[in-house]
Order: C-alpha cells, then sequence, then structure tokens
C-alpha cells in the first residue's frame, strides 16, 4: 500500500481526485521530495530497526565521532560517480552541510595560533565573499556569528575590479558548483596567494549537471539533501586536503554537537548501501531522468513564451554517463522580460505560482527562481499554472 496517506493540499476527496483549481502551486524551497518514489520501491531494503540498546554511547569505539564504515561508504560513492576526489583527503561529517558551511569558515579564517584565545585577530579579518546570484545562508550565517575573524562583505565581482585587490587581502570564497538558484557550473573567481576556496557541491551529482570531472578542490561540501532527497536527516560531509583545517573542522564539530547524530550515521549507512548496490548506477538513472524530463517540459512551456526565459545551460560531456547530456537543474532561474514586469515575483503570485524573489539571491526581482525537486503533484501543478500563464500572453509584442 502507498505510504502516502495524505492527499497533496490542492486535492481532495475520497480518493483525492478533486482539483481545487483555485489552489497555489508550491514552486518554493528546496526540498528534494523528487526522489521519494525511488525510496519507496525499496521501502524495505531502506528501512532501518534500531534495538534500544544499540550505539547508546558518545563514541564509536576508535573513540571518534564519525562512523568508519560510513566514512568508506562515502568514499567508494565518490570514486563511482567520480565527482571528488577522495585519496589523500579527511572526512568530516556536519549536521546537514549547513553547519559545515561556517565550521569551514571559521577553519580557515582563524589565526595560526588559533588556541592561543589571547592572540589577536588577523586585521583586518577575512572577508567572505561570494559570486551573485547566491545562496543566502553564506551571508546569514556568516553575520549570525558575528565573529572577529571574518565578515561577510558581498559579491565577488567589485573585488575583482577594485584597487585594493583580493590578492592583498584575506579572502574566503564560496563557490557553489552547479550554483543555486541557477544551475551553472563554477570555479573560483578570484585568485592569489590569499584566497582561500569553499566548493558548496550540494548539487554536484548526475540529477542535476553533467560530470566533466572529479572536483579536488583543498575543501569541499557535500550532502546528502540533494544526493538522496533525506534532507531531513541533516547529514552532509567535507572533504579536506589540510590536516590543520580538518583539526579545526572536527573541533568545531565537537564543541557545537560533539559529532552528527549516531541515529543519522547509521541510517545514512544504510541508505548508502541501497544507492552502492548494483553497481551504484540506480538512484543517478532515475535522478537524471526525472529532472531531465522535468526540465524538458518545462522549457517546452517557456519557449511558447515573449515574456518569461530560463537560464541556458550548454551541453556538456559527463564522465558519469559517458556521453554528452542536456541540462536537468535543480531550479528554474525565471526572467520576467517585459519592461513593465519589474517584480517577476508579484506576476506568478497573480497567477498563483510561489517561487523565490530573485532579490533573496541578490539578483534583483526580474528574476524567481522555481524549485523543480518538490513531489510530482507540485511540479505537476506549477506547470499548470505556468501553462496557462503562457498561453494568456497576447501573442507577439
Ligand atoms: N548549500 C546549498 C547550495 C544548498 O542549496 C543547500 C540547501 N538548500 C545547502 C547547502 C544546505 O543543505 P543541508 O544543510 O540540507 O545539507
Amino acid at each position: 500500500s502507498s505510504p502516502v496517506c495524505e492527499c497533496h493540499s490542492c486535492y481532495g476527496g475520497p480518493d483525492c481526485s478533486q482539483f481545487f483549481p483555485s489552489c497555489s502551486a508550491n514552486a518554493d524551497g528546496g526540498d528534494p521530495l523528487f526522489l521519494e518514489p525511488f525510496w519507496i520501491e525499496r521501502a524495505a531494503s531502506s528501512a532501518v530497526v534500531v534495538a534500544g540498546w544499540h550505539r547508546m554511547s558518545y563514541q564509536y569505539s576508535d573513540e571518534s565521532f564519525i562512523s568508519k564504515q560510513l566514512e568508506k561508504h562515502i568514499r567508494k560513492l565518490h570514486s563511482i560517480v567520480g565527482n571528488a576526489v577522495t585519496q589523500g583527503r579527511y572526512i568530516v561529517f556536519g549536521t546537514g552541510s549547513t553547519q559545515l558551511l561556517n565550521a569551514a569558515v571559521r577553519a580557515l579564517a582563524l589565526p595560526d595560533d588559533a588556541h592561543n584565545y589571547n592572540a589577536s585577530p588577523p586585521a583586518p579579518p577575512f572577508s567572505v565573499l561570494a559570486t551573485i546570484p547566491f545562496y543566502p545562508v553564506y551571508e546569514l550565517q556568516s553575520n549570525l556569528f558575528h565573529s572577529v575573524d571574518f565578515k561577510f562583505e558581498g559579491d565577488t565581482s567589485s573585488w575583482k575590479n577594485s584597487s585594493d585587490p583580493a590578492s592583498s587581502k584575506h579572502v574566503i570564497e564560496f563557490i557553489t558548483s552547479p550554483n543555486n538558484p541557477d544551475g551553472q557550473l563554477h570555479t573560483a573567481v578570484l585568485s592569489g596567494p590569499n584566497v582561500k576556496p569553499i566548493y558548496d557541491h550540494a548539487y554536484y551529482w548526475p540529477h542535476f549537471t553533467a560530470i566533466p570531472a572529479p572536483a579536488d578542490a583543498d575543501l569541499m561540501i557535500f550532502t546528502l539533501s540533494k544526493l538522496t532527497g533525506h534532507a531531513g536527516s541533516r547529514f552532509g560531509w567535507s572533504l579536506i586536503k589540510d590536516e590543520v583545517i580538518y583539526q579545526r573542522m572536527i573541533y568545531y564539530m565537537t564543541l557545537s554537537s560533539m559529532g552528527v547524530s549516531r541515529d543519522s550515521q547509521l541510517r545514512v549507512l544504510k541508505l548508502l548501501k541501497v544507492v552502492l548496490d548494483k553497481g551504484g548506477r540506480d538512484i543517478f538513472e532515475f535522478g537524471h531522468h526525472t529532472m531531465r524530463g522535468r526540465w524538458q517540459k518545462l522549457s517546452n512551456i517557456i519557449s511558447m513564451s515573449k515574456r518569461f526565459s530560463l537560464q541556458k545551460i550548454p551541453p556538456k560531456y559527463c564522465n558519469f554517463f559517458k556521453k554528452n547530456r542536456e541540462a536537468s537543474p535543480a531550479y528554474a532561474w525565471l526572467k520576467c522580460e517585459r519592461k513593465e514586469d519589474k517584480d517577476c515575483f508579484e506576476v506568478l503570485e497573480a497567477a498563483n505560482i510561489t517561487g523565490r524573489r530573485g532579490s533573496m539571491f541578490y539578483a534583483g526581482d526580474r528574476h524567481v527562481r522555481l524549485s523543480l525537486i518538490r513531489n510530482q503533484d507540485d511540479f505537476d501543478l506549477l506547470l499548470h499554472k505556468l501553462q496557462s500563464l503562457v498561453s494568456e500572453e497576447d501573442g507577439p509584442e
């Protein structure tokens, strides 16, 4: 029987078949429920049963907070997918990649005599930067911790042209590749001996992008949320080249949460065993097929429009699928082209579509991000509403 026992909020009646036409399409948020059908098909093999006495301790038998078994499975997964080099890298687990983002900033920004608390912070502090449009948590977290060691300073572009070049200042650059919100593969914009990159590879999986080469930066962050869809298990990991940075991140994890829940680690291990089963291809075939199909359907509708446009993602050779492949991004980065449609979010809201404002990604309100990774009902409803909106257009301007 189906595990889904409630109707989608847009449907009602005894068998959920009654559609409420006035209902609004939710394309906000990054909940990756497009993978739910994959796990429903594997409900039994992916289940975890934990006896009450199991794994009660703070520590594993090697006195660490990190499951060696799980670490081994993560390394194997990267080597099958070919999306990251793990040889010569340490691994730190985090409560979602969210926890690792700040652990990484702090580790990179700390002065060399970090554990001497009388040591003076570098003057000025590290500038934390990202390239517009970027994931807002980088700024929000940096501001939240209000550290003397680092400060969020916005977009990289002003630093590229600045008379005070990044090469003479201490900089931490966040690179999101593929990018949230626009799905583009990125490399660092800034360079120089004092620039320290953090690569956020949350979406660097074959569901969402071609994998042109294994990523091999010094500090890379991944998350289970966009790999298997288990955002609620709150699990992410970082691959780190430098031992000092690794030790600092472990220190952070120890003091902020004593590591990741052992129950979560157990569940993640089970999920990855299923992912790796039969050569580790099924989830990526499923993920790519789903996301590619969604992007094609959306592109077909928007191609009929003069009012809206989508980001262009060029086809690329994918080392995982061993062929050239077209785009299948996690989000649509929709643009309102008409002069009068200055607030694209409002335009969509009026048509009962809720996206996320472009200004949330520091890009201005001509853009709206639409999530394509929600469940099938949400996606179908989004298409339905967009189709009506586009068919109402007056024809060529
Ligand atoms: N980085 C990016 C670019 C994201 O889009 C997200 C989630 N939307 C995260 C990090 C955080 O994910 P989590 O904490 O679930 O691992």
